[in-house]
């Protein structure tokens, strides 16, 4: 099986790193210990304790590509040694002023620059709601109608959009807009269409993210593909199952409505799979970005690319996973001569804690997923103490 060459897939790392990852990865699927390791990582940023070193030392190093420019590009020199690309994103929260967002944007086109240095970082991302004041996100999705000032602050966050567009499109990088919780969605979905029908005239230059743990996904993703058809646009997906679960399903019980979230992980991957098909079935004018570390979804696309004589390197086709994660996917698929990028996170220590505490979280509550990296690390770590002593 493709995915099982853990020579591969664990080419970079050191014996040593590879053990420090082993023990991570068993630190962290233990929820408790993530629980008390979380509250621990918020308190200290909170009361300014030096546990940078601890966390550079640990989580930092498995998820995260440096704390600066120089550092992210040497991993994305490595990287395209293996042929993986890479997208970067300077990983830290800025505050919630329009200083705050203004620094944002200015961090995004930072890591954009970027790109002028290295050919192996073909996409660029932003997150909506770093660039603008969560309240106005939420309004303006429930169609509720902004104060003259909160226009004039919404022009402002669509000018800062707009911005990150004029300058990736200059530089031919690809754009991605992540998805958020639902409350914020339909606001970014309104930006992300108006993005997608000035800018992808010719080629999928702007990218959506679609979760398609939300039941209405699939039908949103056919309404797109029509009006983009009628309005003469393609489109860029960036197909997830989405992670704020917990979040989405919590609110929707204390609001007593029903929740947007499809009923069971059969259900999701059913709606994953009809997404993905659909795309697939209209690759002319969709492209399609697998943000997912399930092997039964990316072999389904490369079955499918078999099955129907589709190059591995077609423009339309990029298969991506986080830094630090399912590398035996990565790395595996690009030595076949498929499109992989990796999402790699950056930034100053303190500032990258909360995404550290979101992987923790997500590796402890993704049942299956930390088992399997720890399988294929233990798998590794057996070959590589065979091969010495059998040298
Ligand atoms: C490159 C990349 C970019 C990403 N960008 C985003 C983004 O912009 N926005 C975003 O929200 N997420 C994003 N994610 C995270 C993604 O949504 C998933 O949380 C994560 O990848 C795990 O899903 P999977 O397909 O890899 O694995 P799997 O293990 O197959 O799926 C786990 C996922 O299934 C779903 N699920 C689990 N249990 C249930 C249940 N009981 N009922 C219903 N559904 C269930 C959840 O979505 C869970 O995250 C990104 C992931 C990657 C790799």
């Amino acid at each position: 099986m493709l995915f099982d060459n853990t020579q591969r897939a664990y080419h970079l790392k050191t014996d040593r790193e590879l053990y420090k990852a082993y023990y991570l990865f068993r630190l962290i699927s233990n929820s408790t210990l993530v629980t008390v390791g979380s509250w621990f990582a918020q308190l200290s940023l909170k009361l300014r304790l030096p546990v940078a070193p601890l966390f550079k030392a640990t989580v930092f190093s498995q998820f995260c590509a440096g704390l600066n420019k120089e550092e992210s590009l040497e991993l994305v020199n490595k990287l395209e040694s293996y042929k993986i690309n890479s997208y970067l994103h300077f990983a830290a929260e800025e505050s919630k002023t329009e200083e705050g967002m203004d620094i944002s944007l200015a961090n995004t086109l930072e890591t954009l620059s970027f790109s002028k240095e290295s050919s192996s970082l073909p996409f660029t991302v932003f997150k909506a709601t770093a660039l603008g004041p969560m309240s106005l996100f939420k309004k303006k999705g429930d169609k509720i109608d902004f104060t003259n000032s909160e226009e004039e602050t919404w022009k402002r966050v669509l000018n800062r959009i707009d911005t990150c567009c004029e300058n990736a499109k200059k530089m031919g990088v690809n754009l991605l807009i992540d998805a958020e919780e639902s409350w914020f969605q339909d606001a970014i979905d309104e930006i992300a269409e108006s993005l997608m029908e000035k800018y992808n005239k010719e080629t999928p230059f702007v990218y959506t993210t679609l979760q398609m743990y939300r039941k209405d996904r699939l039908e949103y993703l056919k309404n797109l593909h029509e009006n983009a058809t009628k309005k003469g646009f393609k489109i860029g997906v960036k197909l997830v199952r989405g992670a704020y679960i917990e979040k989405e399903n919590s609110r929707a019980l204390q609001l007593g409505i029903s929740s947007p979230i499809c009923e069971s992980k059969l259900m999701t991957d059913l709606n994953f799979n009809a997404g993905l098909d659909f795309i697939l079935k209209n690759l002319e004018d969709c492209s399609l970005f697998l943000g997912s570390h399930n092997e039964q979804s990316v072999k389904r696309v490369i079955d499918w690319m078999v099955e129907n004589k589709i190059e591995k390197d077609h423009p339309h086709v990029w298969f991506s996973q986080l830094l630090g994660m399912a590398d035996h996917i990565s790395f595996n698929l690009a030595s076949e001569g498929y499109s992989v990028v990796k999402y790699l996170p950056y930034g100053p220590v303190s500032e990258v804690i909360p995404y550290l505490i979101r992987r923790a979280e997500e590796n402890t509550s993704v049942s299956g997923q930390t088992p399997r990296e720890l399988s294929l690390i233990e798998k590794e770590l057996k070959r590589r103490k065979a091969t010495v002593s059998s040298s």
